[in-house]
């Protein structure tokens, strides 16, 4: 049984129920977490306001930057440990925990450094005034994060806040909230102030509605599904409080006939297998020019048919899908592509020894599949691959951006002014090109545009989200 962090407190829910911890792999319930109330959401906006002005509050921007390069190195220093819960947590392959644990420490790393060096600015003004923008922190932030990377989603939305001074709360998923906890209780090991981390677990519709729609909250960071990001975008609209909404993906691998092969095949093949596909930014489109359409797809094919599912110890390419309801909506779209009659060109295996009650789906590569279809519209979230041929750059950029999405995006060419013609004519926040791959990318920027959301996370952009400024203008004569 876990508790969660308020204030300095670990606590229990104020009514003292639980949610059951269920492995993917297998199906088992295997710890208990608080299912949290809005009562304990109060007590922790609360506590995450008053660190505002004690202990926390007080540090200036190189004192937080130096908590947080310790906290980066007590994750370093427990990285088995926490890859290990996240990897039983989640289902996920060992060596990806392991990365993603990597990632966390990286995030924190990196906002450790940028902690102390976004600077304000002066600006000229009239005869006799000296102006100057001073960046504040935005106050009280909420983070919502999804079960998919709990772990990376954690140090990407709190590393950039805490970099900033703001007091936060975290609503780790009902699913995945034990890397949370434990790197909570690494974060105050490293010196980290009672109230700048607060973490209230449970439900979204209990804590998550309580948690977006609390008046005392400056900001709402926000990464899961369109439904909800929906419901986000009306509670802190109801606050007047700025959100950044990171939402769903198609994202689209626009391959052009002189595509270098050998790399692009398991580049593209990794893209949608990785992490089951549960990934925001999973390359689920391949878009290949229609004169290589048969020979390219068939090396896809080949690649996709060597892919393995199977526990996090058995460390294949992938492990099982989160829980009962994404298998079921995985298998879905599955069995209705095949209904419909659209062609498998390939399937993965899964491992014989897998436990039979895990949540395991076989990786799908289907194709031609028709435009209209919704495989080639719809986020699987699962490793399910949409092949479709287009004729030429312009219908490429067409169907590329034929979807609601807009997240990510990569281009295959060896031709230099297509490759930079194609990527600044597709929508999304982030353009691949011959490369693939937006996870460990700290430094770079990252967000949607359309229905993806809208924000930046990452990179120096995500400080610039989480802080505001204040103009000084002062008449000296
Ligand atoms: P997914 O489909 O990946 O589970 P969700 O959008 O349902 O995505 O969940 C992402 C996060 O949002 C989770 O932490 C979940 O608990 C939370 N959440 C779900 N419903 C709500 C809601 N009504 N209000 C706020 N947060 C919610």
């Amino acid at each position: 049984m876990k508790n969660m962090l308020i204030g300095d407190q670990w606590v229990s829910a104020s009514d003292g129920r639980t949610l059951s911890v269920v492995s993917p792999s297998d199906g088992r319930a295997f710890d208990e977490i608080p299912r949290g109330t809005a009562q304990d959401v109060d007590r922790a906006v609360q506590a995450a306001r008053t660190s505002l002005t004690g202990a926390w509050g007080q540090l200036n921007a190189s004192e937080r930057g130096r908590i947080m390069m310790r906290i980066a190195q007590k994750v370093l220093d427990h990285e088995e440990e926490l890859a290990q819960i996240e990897a039983k947590d989640t289902g996920k392959p060992m060596t990806t925990a392991r990365n993603d644990i990597k990632v966390l420490a990286r995030y924190f790393e990196f906002y450790a450094g940028g902690a102390d060096k976004l600077h304000g600015e002066t600006i000229p003004f009239l005869n006799g005034h000296q102006v100057s923008l001073l960046r504040e922190p935005l106050g009280v932030t909420a983070h919502i994060i999804p079960w998919n990377y709990p772990a990376q989603m954690l140090g990407r939305t709190l590393a950039p806040a805490l970099a900033m001074g703001n007091g936060t709360v975290l609503k780790p998923a009902e699913d995945t909230s034990l890397s949370a906890i434990r790197f909570a209780e690494l974060a105050l090991e490293a010196g980290l102030p009672a109230g700048a981390l607060n973490i209230v677990t449970g439900l979204g519709e209990e804590v998550g509605a309580a948690l977006s729609g609390h008046p005392g909250i400056d900001f709402i960071s926000f990464t899961g599904s369109n439904e909800v990001g929906t419901l986000i975008q009306q509670a802190a609209a109801k606050n007047a409080v700025k959100c950044v909404l990171e939402l769903g993906g198609k994202s689209p691998q626009i391959v052009f006939d002189d595509v270098d092969v050998e790399r692009a095949v398991p580049i593209i093949v990794r893209a949608i297998v990785q992490n089951a596909g549960q990934t925001c930014t999973a390359g689920s489109r391949l878009l290949v020019q229609r004169s290589i359409y048969d020979s390219f797809v068939a090396k896809v094919a080949e690649a996709f048919a060597k892919v393995r599912v199977g526990t996090p110890e058995m460390d294949l390419d992938c492990g099982p899908v989160m829980n009962p309801a994404q298998h079921q909506r995985v298998q879905r779209y599955i069995d209705q592509a095949r209904e419909q009659g659209i062609p498998v060109l390939a399937e993965g295996q899964i491992a014989a020894d897998a436990p039979a009650t895990g949540h395991f789906v076989k990786p799908t590569l289907f194709g031609p599949v028709p435009r209209t279809a919704a495989l080639a519209c719809e986020e699987v979230f699962g490793p399910v691959l949409a092949a479709m041929p287009f004729e030429d750059e312009a219908d490429a950029i067409a169907l590329a951006n034929g979807t609601e999405y807009g997240l990510l995006a990569a281009v295959w060419t060896e031709n230099a002014g297509r490759l930079h013609r194609v990527a600044k004519s597709v929508k999304a926040g982030q353009v691949f090109m011959n490369c693939y791959g937006a996870g460990g990318g700290v430094e770079l920027p990252f967000g949607g545009t359309k229905r993806s959301g809208h924000g930046r996370e990452k990179g120096f952009l995500a400080l610039e989200e989480v802080s505001t400024t204040k103009t000084l203008v002062h008449y000296h004569g």
